[in-house]
């Protein structure tokens, strides 16, 4: 039956090239069909959004829009694996929608200019998922608002300098319960710097999280920051409490 519905939705090149996602009991022809019909916004072309658009590119992720408005700069290349030297200079989007279409010609990339408070509310429209990669916290907190009003789930990362965090936040808590406003002293890669490799851990994961959820494999990371600490070896889950008094998801 399953076997049957594959042939139906996909071409023999796509049978071919979702074979170990097509074998897996937990995806198979429907979670295929489903990564197909997906959805997906990336916030963010840089550390963690590199690794999580190659990977839901390749995982077969049906339209993948990526939002930013940033050109190719050389003291990108340590970590942001979407781009190549050549890039340099070039915008981050239309070099990352040659890179991903070259990678899967099945997939369709639509470029995006950066988010913000005027515009969160239609780029974050008519998708089924939001990764939010960026490093700042007022876009973090514009985009969580966005997804909450929308109901559509969002899968968060961060990273600096060797540790990462993830969580998937559908609903509430939300992602302001965790950080209620832009924090006074927030640090930035600029400033303190990051481990290259630490970006393809969590925009791995990221893109992990995102293949679940779009999936229904397996419990997503609902309500809960899983946290790496690269520098140790190290990783520990903690739940995210709903803040009763925050200012986005509290009735
Ligand atoms: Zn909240």
């Amino acid at each position: 039956m399953r076997g049957s519905e594959v042939k139906v939705a996909f071409s023999e090149g796509e049978v071919e090239r979702y074979a170990r996602h097509l074998v897996l009991r937990e995806v198979g022809g429907p979670g295929q069909q489903r990564l197909k019909a997906a959805r997906v916004l990336i916030v963010g072309a840089g550390g963690l959004g590199s690794p999580a658009a190659l990977y839901l590119a390749a995982a077969g992720v049906g339209r993948i829009t990526l939002s930013d408005d940033d050109h190719v700069s050389l003291s990108n290349l340590q970590r942001q694996v979407l781009f190549a030297t050549g890039d340099v200079g070039q915008a981050k989007t239309a070099a990352a929608a040659e890179h991903l279409t070259a990678l899967n010609p099945h997939v369709v990339v639509e470029p995006a200019p950066a988010v913000t408070g005027s515009n969160v509310a239609g780029l974050v429209a008519g998708h089924d998922l939001v990764l939010d990669g960026t490093d700042n916290f007022e876009t973090r907190l514009l985009v969580s608002d966005a997804c909450l009003a929308a109901r559509i789930p969002l899968v968060s990362g961060a990273i600096g300098r060797w540790t990462g965090q993830v969580g998937v936040f559908v609903g509430r808590p939300c992602y302001r319960c965790l950080v209620p406003e832009v924090p006074p002293d927030a640090e930035t890669c600029v400033a303190v710097g990051v481990v290259g490799a630490l970006a393809g851990v969590i925009g791995s994961m990221m893109a992990l999280e995102a293949v679940k959820l779009i999936t229904g494999a397996g419990e997503a990371l609902g309500g809960r920051l899983l946290i790496y600490d690269g520098l140790n070896g190290e990783s520990r889950t903690v739940r995210v409490g709903a803040d009763p008094a925050c200012p986005a998801c509290a009735r």
